[in-house]
């Protein structure tokens, strides 16, 4: 069968919108009675519910991710004058969120299995002429899947940077049963309406076990406020309202079979993709829980095959196409950093959330199987 079917009319923020449509309307309607829209009861609550659902330490309800990032580094004094080193191989946001800050971004090559900070890539760094004044490594966890994480942390441990971890995509991902957002001193949570966790417009947080560090982002977020009206510090505005807070209290509580869902899916697509000649599914490093924000393939003909699908009606993106360190905002110098660029050029996100059926999987099977067919 050629043509879209209709098992990609509803994309994931909407889709999850339905799922939850009666709870949250109800949090809806309770916000809305409450009287109180910022900082109030929902924030507070989903600060602690979220900490809690990580194993402890303090959430701190923020903007967005981008904001998270920002404030996650100025909490730890690291801004105009530092260096941050972060992967090339990453969202926009990652080296947006480290330049607000005031610190400049080092870029770093990733490890091609898994897409994440390259241990020996980040040493070298630090050893070179480039890497005096790294402070910090901002460590994605990129499409859900966890870094080398003893492996950086001892790079670090070495040279005496912080390690910060970027969790955006890596909301119910485990590495050695610890989860994405506690391994290091703190953690940039998004929860953008793509992102595992899903608010219905921008939102963020910043986690740490770091208790000073905690009570420094919350005084940053408002105005730099530490009493009402009186600022100790350059703060931002940057909260997370009660509504985005009470939406992601009934979110939340779905997080777990969502993430176990996305496995499932991953699953099959692992199954149904082996022996493909057209794509490589995606690793799984030992002892990682992966939690699939996207199914993620590497292809030798990328762009034909993404229009052969795009022209299939199936949602399929190449996520991300430029590396850091090319685009005009942050780059600059020219480093050598092949495998960013080589997996620039080669991945393509398979159609990946909760409500992906198995039928609508078989679908991008039969289309790949077509495209292998064709060019033959
Ligand atoms: C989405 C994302 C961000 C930015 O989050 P926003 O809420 O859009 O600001 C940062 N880092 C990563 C890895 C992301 O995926």
């Amino acid at each position: 069968m050629l043509g879209p079917s209709n098992h990609w009319s509803l994309l994931y923020p909407q889709a999850d919108q339905r799922r939850h449509e009666t709870a949250l309307r109800q949090a809806m309607d309770r916000v809305s009675a409450s009287g109180s829209y910022i900082l109030g009861a929902e924030v507070t609550a989903f600060e602690a519910e979220f900490a809690a659902y990580l194993g402890g330490g303090q959430a701190v309800g923020v903007a967005n991710g981008t904001d998270a990032i920002e404030l996650m580094l100025r909490g730890l004094g690291i801004g105009a004058g530092s260096k941050v080193a972060v992967p090339s191989f990453a969202p926009s946001a990652v080296a947006a969120g480290v330049m607000r800050s005031g610190a400049v971004p080092e870029f770093v090559d990733i490890e091609p299995g898994t897409f994440t900070l390259c241990p020996e890539a980040l040493d070298e760094l630090l050893r070179s002429f480039r890497g005096r004044g790294v402070r910090a490594a901002v460590v994605v966890h990129l499409y859900g899947h966890p870094a080398d994480w003893a492996n950086l942390q001892r790079v670090a441990n070495e040279h005496g940077i912080e390690l910060l971890e970027d969790c955006a995509q890596a909301h119910g991902a485990l590495w050695h049963g610890q989860p994405a957002g506690t391994l290091g001193r703190a953690a940039a949570f998004s929860f953008y309406p793509t992102k595992n966790l899903a608010a219905l417009g921008d939102a963020g947080a910043v986690v740490t076990k770091d208790a000073e560090l905690a009570e420094w982002v919350r005084e940053l977020r408002q105005y730099g406020w530490k009493e009402r009206h009186v600022s100790v510090h350059a703060g931002v505005n940057s909260r997370l309202d009660e509504l985005q807070a009470a939406v992601l209290r009934v979110k939340l509580g779905a997080l777990n079979e969502s993430v176990l869902q996305r496995r499932r899916l991953a699953a099959t697509y692992d199954a149904r993709l082996v022996g493909s000649r057209t794509v490589e599914a995606p690793m799984v490093r030992g002892g990682c829980e992966h939690a699939y924000h996207q199914y993620v393939v590497r292809c030798a003909r990328r762009d034909a095959l993404m229009q052969h699908l795009l022209r299939a009606g199936i949602p399929v993106a190449a996520l991300y196409p430029v590396p850091l360190h090319r685009q005009g905002a942050f780059g600059g110098e020219n480093e050598l950093l092949l495998e960013c660029d080589r997996a620039a050029a080669a991945v393509l996100t398979l159609p990946m959330h909760p409500y992906v059926s198995e039928e609508a999987v078989e679908e991008v099977i039969e289309a790949l199987k077509r495209f292998e067919h064709e060019s033959s």
